[in-house]
């Protein structure tokens, strides 16, 4: 049952990494060797064995696929993929796909990883894993990522499935992306099978609710956070960088929930800055017509990095990894983080950040609200019975509630920042799983 197959990568010791391009030396960070880190701080305060900690650090299974797709201009271009399955200790492995152009094997590794311990820590029946494709959408036609999605799904069906390992949307993949997905596993299987996949349209087998799912989560998450600190959220000010999926929404929620004021935002084209507070719905528009943020009338341009350092009460990271770091973790003025991006913060950050006494709420808890409906999704696919989209509402706010405060409490009782207590809760239930499935 538990195939821990070694398949001849390298795990790198080390996180931070030197890359040389022909003119600049640039610093980045390896994201899997930042779980490993992570990990290896859990198994030192859980006092896990060598042979369990040795399972946890390593995938299950990878597959590598490459994918020839049949361009509009005639030609063939070969796009490389992964799905890492990472651990399935507590259910079939369930995880996002990413389409994005700077993908890597590793990226998908940790987020992998984290996927098994959000799950774990919001007590689904879940394992954790993941998919990428080395890809840029935004230069693709409608068509050419039509194909790309199906022959991806062509390449791993063997290995997915309702009870397996099921995909959903993430980075620059969406609801569309995931009907054509569902529909290219129907036809391999000859029969519908709504639940290969979630976040998919309402009219096929999605959940009200999968929207907004992550940023309402995360939401509900600052709601204990606040209860907990005394701070009220009406009169928050809150900055966030990523205007995707995850940060329009948390914006529109934190001013529609709240009251909050959300004065700055950014997406990879920069970011925009008003005292006196934005119009969620507003930049939205403007992003829809041009393609960015900026460039909204009665706003301040502004980097995103300079974003991050902006004195507000909330920053919400809601784009990609490693962007808190011991370089600008010093200068960040907020006083609660929440982190709907996965690995918005690299280790030396965190210590800096927990010894500034910010209070921040971390990825795999934080961002929690997607695949909570995500399994939301798949328990009204089996029954095909569909909840109201206020019952979504309520079992979402119950769920992130009570991970909220097991975190808060392990936190408490070990002593240890947020990130650390989140890993003690939730390696603890893979951990006991494994055991009484007999791997260890
Ligand atoms: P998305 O594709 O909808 O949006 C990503 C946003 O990030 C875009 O606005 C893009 O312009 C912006 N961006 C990219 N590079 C940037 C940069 N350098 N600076 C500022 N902004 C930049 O993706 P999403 O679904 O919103 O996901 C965002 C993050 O949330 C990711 O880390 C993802 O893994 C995580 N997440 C998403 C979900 C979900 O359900 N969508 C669930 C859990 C975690």
């Amino acid at each position: 049952m538990a195939e821990y197959a070694r398949v001849g990568f390298l795990f790198l010791n080390f996180r931070r990494i030197t890359k040389m391009g022909m003119e600049q030396k640039e610093d980045v960070y390896n994201t899997f060797s930042i779980v490993q880190e992570q990990l290896a701080d859990c198994a030192r305060i859980l006092n896990l064995s060598e042979d369990i900690y040795s399972i946890l650090r390593s995938p299950m299974r990878e597959i590598h696929i490459s994918l020839p797709v049949k361009m509009d201009n005639g030609k063939t271009k070969v796009f490389h993929g992964f799905r890492v399955q990472y651990n399935n200790a507590l259910g079939p492995t369930k995880g996002g796909i990413r389409f994005h152009p700077d993908e890597t094997v590793d990226t998908v590794r940790a987020l992998a990883a984290w996927m098994t311990w959000k799950c774990s820590l919001l007590n689904l029946p879940l394992g954790g894993g993941k998919g990428g494709v080395i890809c840029n959408p935004k230069e693709m036609s409608e068509g050419e990522l039509e194909r790309l999605s199906r022959l991806y799904i062509e390449k791993i069906w063997k290995y997915i499935g309702p009870d397996e390992d099921i995909p959903a949307p993430d980075v620059y993949t969406n609801p569309q992306i995931m009907a054509w997905m569902m529909d290219e596993y129907s036809k391999i299987a000859q029969k519908n099978q709504f639940g290969v996949v979630t976040g998919k349209p309402l009219l096929l087998g999605g959940s009200p609710g999968r929207g907004d799912a992550t940023a309402r989560g995360g939401l509900y998450t600052l709601r204990e956070a606040a209860k907990e600190l005394g701070m009220d959220l009406g009169y928050a000010t809150i900055a966030i960088q990523g205007y995707g999926n995850a940060g329009y929404y948390a914006a529109k929620l934190a001013k529609e929930l709240f009251g909050s004021k959300i004065v700055a935002v950014s997406d990879s084209q920069g970011g925009i800055y008003n005292a006196d507070g934005l119009d969620p719905e507003e930049i939205q528009e403007h992003k829809r017509k041009k393609s960015s943020v900026v460039g909204l009338s009665g706003t301040k341009r502004i980097t995103s990095e300079e974003l991050m350092e902006i004195d507000v009460d909330v920053l919400i990271p809601a784009a990609l990894e490693n962007v808190i770091t011991e370089k600008n973790a010093h200068n960040i003025k907020a006083k609660v983080i929440i982190e709907l991006a996965n690995g918005p913060t690299t280790p030396d950050a965190d210590d800096i950040l927990y010894k500034k006494g910010i209070h921040v709420i971390p990825d795999f808890l934080a961002n929690a609200g997607g695949v909570t409906v995500s399994y939301f999704e798949m328990v009204q696919n089996l029954t095909m019975y569909y909840w109201s989209e206020e019952d979504v509402h309520s079992r979402l706010s119950d769920k992130m509630s009570q991970a909220y405060h097991s975190v808060l409490s392990a936190a408490k009782q070990y002593r240890v920042n947020m990130r650390q207590a989140a890993y003690v809760v939730a390696v603890s239930r893979v951990v006991e799983a494994m055991k009484m499935r007999g791997w260890i």
